[in-house]
């Protein structure tokens, strides 16, 4: 019997109860999945969103993450339906561009970060913007705020293979009802692809599986229970998620 790294190993050993569902999305134009192993997530990335939550725009990145199974497959020309989340009066939307990984490793060059990328898709950061302020307020975790159940809905992703990587010219936007809240490119992010995925290699050993939802632009604001978000980048991919009345 041996313990290695995160599995205690014992070939007789069987397990105590079934194991979870391994976390997976779709890939476009495929019938493989990609397996998730852990979602970090970047707190400002778009200048103008950094303002608008109050903060520097020349700030270094900093990182939260959210559980593997918060991810919401939503396949293409689909809208998904998820519930309102407890414990909130303010859910917000954050749309994002996420790069997912098939390689990994620690303190990666920003070109060794990009090209460890396996392909992009388009995430919704759902955030509860209340407990979220209050938490800043107080000093306390995120967690609540952002890894809660279903809190990462997410496209099929699109292999760089087959795609190449995410345009810096694409446009990058989400609408609330048919109304346009958010409208950027990829190239305001402030840390490119690379670069973020490099300065996150310096906190964790980053691996296969790993996803980076990668900041939001401006315009972030509530979804009110029945409403429909739909979120698209050029190039990527797109999405539409209802919140349950
Ligand atoms: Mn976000």
């Amino acid at each position: 019997m041996l313990w290695i790294r995160s599995s205690y190993f014992d070939a007789m050993a069987q397990f105590a109860f079934t194991p979870p569902a391994q976390p997976t999305i779709a890939i476009d134009g495929t019938d493989t999945v990609f397996p998730v192993r852990r979602i970090y997530c970047v707190g400002r990335n778009y200048a103008a969103h950094a303002r608008e939550m109050g903060g520097d725009d020349r700030e270094p990145p900093f990182f939260f993450s959210k559980p593997a199974d918060a991810i919401v497959n939503c396949p293409p020309g689909k809208t998904v339906a998820i519930g309102y989340p407890s414990a909130t009066n303010d859910l917000h939307y954050e749309v994002e561009l996420v790069a997912a990984l098939s390689s990994g490793g620690r303190d990666l060059t920003p070109e060794q970060g990009l090209a460890a990328v396996f392909g992009y898709g388009i995430g919704i950061d759902l955030t509860r913007r209340d407990l979220q302020n209050g938490f800043k307020a107080k000093g306390q975790p995120w967690d609540a705020a952002k890894g809660f159940d279903c809190s990462a809905p997410i496209s099929p992703l699109r292999p760089v293979t087959a795609s190449g990587h995410a345009s810096l010219d694409a446009r990058i936007w989400l609408k609330c009802d048919g109304a346009t809240r958010q409208d950027s490119r990829i190239d305001a992010m402030i840390w490119s692809v690379g670069e973020t995925i490099a300065q996150c290699s310096r906190l964790w050993t980053l691996a296969a599986g790993d996803l980076i939802f990668t900041g939001t632009p401006e315009g972030v604001g509530p979804v009110l229970r029945g409403q429909t978000l739909e979120a698209g980048i050029d190039g990527v991919g797109a999405l539409s998620l209802r919140i349950d009345p």
